[in-house]
């Protein structure tokens, strides 16, 4: 990994240069796109990662470009658990119909598109971006209008009412940037919507160097605190913070769980379980209701 980057050791929120190594790199082959997986389970292995002194945002300060990873991303674990996806992304639209009934929707990092299937039903009109075009084209298939790339893209047509990123900011070595382009194709009045993995939650705190959110593809880890600076930077203001939880089939999460068992333990989950949907909650992930600053 190289470190001539002019990323390298500046606070991708503050851009303040005092950064101090947390942990070292775990990572012990050379990155690909594998690594950036959604399903990826190798929790715990990640970039070094850094503590900025000045804000305390924690970053993989090595890495500046992960983009190229996700355009070559292929993934055919994750639509396994359609049923599972689409409950959770009920479940996400039902935070945002607190606050918007209807109109513009833009999905950023949209995947196959689960939650822009879901906000259609809504009444939503509905677009989505996705870096993945092996995703892309699964979502287009499904007659979905996302678009390959990532913002700012010049076919979009803003502005947008309700715009969401969902496990998607902690993906990117610029979330300032991002934000910032969020907020240019959002409405006025619009809301935003954003998940995204808490380093400073329970879960994490005690799973330590093994949180489950501990992963290559993860190169920012936000707190409550850092995430709402990142979105004051980017001309955004947060309006409402919960927890959200996840949906998934009880053998995927079996088959997660077996990561942190020891061999003898190891579970070997029935088939039958894949059509099980599970709720879990580890209250380890934030979902942000964001607006423009006024
Ligand atoms: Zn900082």
């Amino acid at each position: 990994m190289s470190d001539k980057t002019t990323n390298d050791k500046v606070c991708w929120i503050c851009a303040s240069r005092s950064l101090e190594l947390m942990r070292p790199s775990s990572i012990r082959r050379p990155l690909s796109d594998v690594n950036f997986a959604i399903t990826d389970p190798n929790y715990g292995i990640t970039s070094a990662i850094y503590r900025c002194q000045g804000c305390g945002f924690l970053q993989c300060a090595q890495l500046n470009d992960t983009l190229q990873y996700y355009s070559t991303l292929k993934d055919e674990e994750y639509d396994n658990s359609a049923q599972h996806r689409l409950h959770q992304a009920d479940k996400l639209l039902q935070t945002v119909t607190r606050y918007k009934k209807s109109g513009s929707l833009l999905d950023v990092g949209a995947g196959t598109g689960y939650l822009l299937q879901q906000a259609q039903l809504l009444g939503f009109e509905t677009v989505g971006v996705e870096p993945s075009s092996w995703l892309c084209e699964k979502a287009v298939k499904k007659g979905l209008n996302v678009l390959c790339g990532v913002l700012p893209n010049p076919v979009l047509s803003p502005p947008y009412d309700v715009v969401t990123l969902i496990d998607v900011i902690e993906h990117v070595t610029n979330p300032v940037d991002v934000l910032s382009s969020v907020t240019g194709v959002m409405a006025g009045d619009a809301i935003g919507v954003l998940v995204t993995p808490d380093v400073e939650s329970l879960a994490a705190r005690l799973t330590g160097r093994r949180w489950w959110h501990y992963r290559v593809a993860h190169v920012g880890y936000f707190t409550r605190k850092t995430i709402s600076l990142a979105l004051d930077r980017a001309g955004l203001r947060p309006i409402a913070f919960s927890r959200p939880a996840w949906y998934l089939s009880a053998a995927y999460l079996m088959s997660r769980l077996n990561v942190y068992l020891p061999s003898y333990l190891k579970l070997n989950p029935p088939t039958v379980l894949n059509r099980l949907t599970v709720g879990f909650n580890l209250f380890d992930s934030m979902l942000v209701v964001f607006q423009k600053k006024r």
